[in-house]
């Protein structure tokens, strides 16, 4: 016959749990829930950058606007070196010199360049195109070969032009003041100071009819300046 000493009710037999404060027992769970968290999130960063830039680079997981088509160039030594666009400073406008040829025939000669055999160096964030396209060749998070020193800090736009003269038609100087004014919205750079054309890094007459009537060009940066400021508005809306 066992007989329980302390005459009480019987379970006190067994020595009693030390109780653990409540904070100390949540701890585990604490860690468990933000250990998932955290590893969702890299996840999720994964998933919108192809897990392939450091989201510390300025383009990086910038959802691009709807007109513009995604084509990227094939990483090559001589169009795409994949070399990371470290910052973003200025946006070059550039004409492409070739009256009449298509935004997707620039692109094909940046991509044909890849092979090495002409020895070109030369490629473009951008092309807009005739009708009024946006063709991305190169990602924001990488530098492309357009604007000789600036390659490293600027994202560059290559623009289609009907005739030598290298002026804009409608269409296609719509789409680039909507692009620009875009970039400069997203990547808080000023119109006036921060949009440059090639001539103003080298004296390349280039583009072309922007150098020869500045005129022209001023306008251009101002309807660059009221599309930031539509987005600007836009944005604070919502
Ligand atoms: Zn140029």
């Amino acid at each position: 016959m066992v007989t329980l000493s302390n005459g009480g009710d019987g379970f006190s037999a067994v020595p009693p749990r030390r109780k653990r404060g409540p904070l100390r027992a949540l701890l585990p769970w604490v860690v468990l829930t933000l250990s998932l968290i955290a590893s969702c999130n890299i996840r999720v960063r994964e998933a919108r950058t192809g897990g392939e830039y450091p989201s510390w680079l300025p383009g990086a997981e910038i959802e691009m606007p709807e007109y513009v088509r995604e084509d990227f160039l094939t990483k090559n030594p001589y169009s795409r070196p994949g070399t990371y666009l470290r910052k973003i400073d200025g946006v070059v406008i550039h004409y492409v010199g070739n009256p009449g040829s298509t935004a997707n025939a620039n692109r094909n000669y940046f991509e044909g360049l890849a092979d090495g055999q002409n020895g070109t160096y030369a490629s473009s964030h951008f092309i807009v195109g005739l009708q009024g396209e946006a063709l991305q060749c190169v990602p924001l998070t990488e530098i492309a070969y357009a604007s000789n020193n600036r390659n490293a800090d600027t994202i560059s736009i290559e623009v289609c032009h009907p005739d030598k003269g290298g002026q804009f038609n409608d269409m296609t100087y719509q789409r680039v003041a909507e692009l620009t004014g875009w970039l400069c919205w997203k990547f808080a750079l000023d119109p006036q100071e921060d949009v440059i054309r090639h001539y103003d890094v080298t004296g390349k007459l280039c583009p072309l009819y922007y150098v020869e009537h500045p005129d022209a060009w001023e306008a251009l940066k101002g309807d660059i300046a009221a599309v930031k400021a539509r987005l600007t508005a836009e944005a604070a809306e919502t």
